[in-house]
């Protein structure tokens, strides 16, 4: 074996394996060498060696059994296509039904009488079901009933070939470099770096997973801590623009169709001071659903504007993009300020014309995804950056709009409630406002958690409300019909709405769907002409028709609380009373409790707080929905602990000037790297 000490640091092609498809798939996950690939981490392990007693099972667990076939394989190929393959497996305890789905050639790999281990997931129909399985030869029980990693994946690329390249890294290695120093390794109590990422990867049991897994945890805490202090302290030394008094907002302001919130003011206001004077404006605007936070966004545009610099404003889709630019084109109507959009869809001709405009300073206000952070995007004189829903921006991409500019002043704009203890430590670069109070006379959404047998009367109340001339959302949690997972897809419920309802116009929506076509059902619901919009959660974040009164979950149960209070905040913009209905389809007690905390809060803070307690830690944060950064192993709820730590850590680091040091070298040539930071100055 070779000590390569830059090994880390070696292209993936240099695996064996390895061709050019598949390194371009390993690329699409930021994977491009070997260190990229030993940090790229199991999402969770398939705890096969748990082998359990058929009589002992309970629905929803993943685990191991071990049976006899004891009944013929059989072949059946459904009406609408799905080719199934059923048997029955025996152990001393029980019986077990397995099912597979499209895998006709699992049927020649088993023999009637002979003993097999089946892995995977129970489900509870009208008996206990094992479905698809993965098949173990007894002879490979050694091999394959192991704690097994799963790794977050691209499609093309599967988990065996993903363990394979990671047990090639794994073996070449040989006294890999520490990227943290001993002294930060001492005080911490850190294991070996080299172990750690060893038994990350292949753990012999869970307690020596929970051992090693401290010590990445805490590399990747401190990291993420560095960069947000690095960007605090590069802010606060350089200096950044001052903006001219604003002397267009007091008629902006008069002229609004509404009058600002006590808090809308407050916010402007801070973000106001921030503008006008030399310090570099970061800031967080935090408020709920339907709080108000665009227009303050429109009005710090004004003032960028007026004082001749450009604006950008980045969405997370397309949706959101299209809507804040009719927004915001509206209200800037009556100033001379050129506004466009640019999105992915953007036909090429048009992108370019916008790129030359941007460049020589034609455009004034941009709209768009992130499609504005392209390479070939270049501005004249971009004075003002606002992201919107910042959740789905990494801190990463933010740095990258930035710095386009020369020291912009940045707002990101969010409606997701993280305790605000939480935010400080995660939004450690920004000063944080909060629009804490609601616009006068909405009514409250109506909210009510129903079963099944409640149909016929929904049916009847979405007819009503439609010919009162207003408009309803049904969302799904399934794009189409899936065999695997009992829920209501989007294609069936759009299609049965369709044949219920055969004088109302019936639309669908959903993430699959190519962006134009999306744009023109979001238009067509927003003018009207979609009495019905059947929809997936594409629709969750930011939508605005006011019209819209009534909103159906299906599936209720499936959704975390917090997003559904996002889903809900799609109703209730306009003047008419607005609904929102929950189709409680699941049997748990728990599921039932949730729903109900919707019918009794509509304050974000309280839901999340509630989903937080009764569905736990693990599943709140699995989901992206909460305004924290993609972290590969951290878990900031789980690990808060350990994130205490890193940031007393980085705040040392920091004040000894420490990354300057030789020693420090490779933690902070990790932080260039991860998070696009060019450090000019010291840290
Ligand atoms: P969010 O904070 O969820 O992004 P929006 O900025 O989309 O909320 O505002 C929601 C709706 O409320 C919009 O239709 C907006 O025009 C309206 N609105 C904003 N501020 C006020 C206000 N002070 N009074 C009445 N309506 C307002
Ligand atoms: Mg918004």
């Amino acid at each position: 074996m070779t000590v390569n000490t830059d090994l880390g640091k070696s292209n993936i092609g240099i695996l064996k394996g390895l061709g050019k498809v598949r390194i371009s798939l390993f690329n699409k996950m930021g994977i491009y060498n070997i260190e990229d690939l030993l940090h790229h981490f199991p999402r969770r392990y398939e705890d096969r060696g748990n082998i359990k007693d058929i009589a002992r099972l309970s629905p929803e667990e993943s685990c191991s059994v071990l049976g006899t076939v004891s009944y013929p394989v059989t072949n059946i190929r459904s009406p609408r296509g799905i080719h199934l393959t059923k048997t029955l497996v025996r152990d001393n305890t029980g019986t077990l039904e397995i099912i597979w789905f499209n895998q006709p050639y699992i049927s020649s790999k088993m023999v009637l009488g002979k003993k097999y281990i089946f892995y995977g997931k129970i489900n509870k129909a009208s008996r206990m079901q094992m479905i698809n399985p993965l098949l173990i030869e007894l002879k490979d029980r050694e091999k394959e009933c192991i704690l097994m990693p799963v790794y977050p994946s691209v499609a093309g690329l599967s988990q065996f070939q993903i363990r394979n390249a990671v047990k090639q890294a794994l073996d070449m290695l040989s006294n890999l470099p520490d990227p943290l120093p001993s002294i930060i390794r001492h005080k911490y109590h850190l294991a070996d770096y080299e172990e750690s990422i060893r038994n990350i990867h292949f753990p012999k049991d869970l307690n020596t997973l929970d051992l090693y897994r401290h010590r990445p945890v805490f590399q990747e805490l401190l990291e993420f801590q560095l960069a947000l202090l690095f960007m605090r302290k590069q802010e606060n030394m350089t200096d950044g623009i001052v903006f001219n008094q604003s002397r267009l907002i007091g008629s902006f302001v008069k002229e609004l169709p509404f009058e600002l919130t006590d808090a809308q003011n407050k916010v402007f206001n801070e973000v106001y001071t921030d503008m006008t004077s030399p310090k570099i404006m970061n800031r967080l605007i935090q408020g709920d659903v339907g709080s108000g936070k665009t227009v303050v966004a429109v009005m710090a545009m004004l003032v960028a504007l007026e004082s001749g610099y450009q604006c950008a404003m980045m969405a997370p889709t397309e949706i959101l993009a299209q809507q804040h630019y009719n927004t915001v084109s509206k209200f800037l109507e009556n100033v001379p300020y050129r506004v466009e959009l640019l999105t992915g869809s953007t036909s090429q001709k048009q992108a370019g014309e916008i790129l030359e405009k941007l460049k020589n300073g034609e455009i004034s206000a941009i709209i768009g995804t992130h499609a504005l952070i392209k390479e070939k995007v270049i501005y004249h004189n971009l004075g003002l950056v606002i992201t919107d829903e910042q959740h789905r921006f990494g801190v990463k991409q933010r740095a990258v709009l930035s710095q386009k500019g020369t020291n912009p002043d940045t707002i990101v704009m969010t409606a997701t409630p993280i305790p605000r203890t939480l935010a400080m430590i995660l939004y450690g670069d920004l000063d944080i406002s909060v629009i804490d109070e609601m616009p006068p006379g909405r009514m409250k959404i109506k909210t009510y958690v129903v079963s099944e047998e409640y149909r016929d009367r929904i049916d009847k109340f979405i007819a009503k409300e439609v010919r009162e001339g207003k408009q309803v959302y049904i969302i799904c949690p399934l794009v189409e019909d899936s065999e695997v997972i009992d829920a209501t897809s989007a294609v069936k419920t759009a299609e049965e709405t369709a044949a219920k309802f055969k004088n109302f116009k019936v639309g669908i929506i959903h993430g699959k769907m190519k962006s134009a076509l999306k744009d023109d059902v979001m238009n067509d619901f927003s003018k009207g002409v979609i009495d019905i919009l059947v929809s997936t959660t594409v629709v969750e974040v930011g939508v605005d028709v006011p019209n819209a009164s009534l909103m159906i979950v299906e599936n209720a149960e499936r959704f975390g609380l917090a997003q559904l209070h996002q889903l809900r905040g799609r109703v209730g913009r306009g003047k008419n009373q607005s609904y929102c209905i929950l189709f409680n389809q699941g049997e748990s007690e728990i599921s039932k409790e949730r729903l109900d905390v919707m019918t009794k809060s509509t304050d974000g803070f309280y839901i999340s707080e509630q989903d937080l307690k009764l569905r736990g830690p693990g599943e709140f944060f699995g989901t992206r929905q909460h305004g924290l950064p993609e972290l590969k192993i951290a878990n900031l709820y789980t690990d808060m602990s350990i994130l205490k730590e890193a940031q007393e850590c980085a705040e040392t680091i920091q004040q000894h000037h420490y990354l300057e040091q030789d020693e420090f070298t490779r933690l902070k040539d990790r932080v260039i790297h991860l998070y696009n930071m060019n450090f000019g100055g010291q840290l």
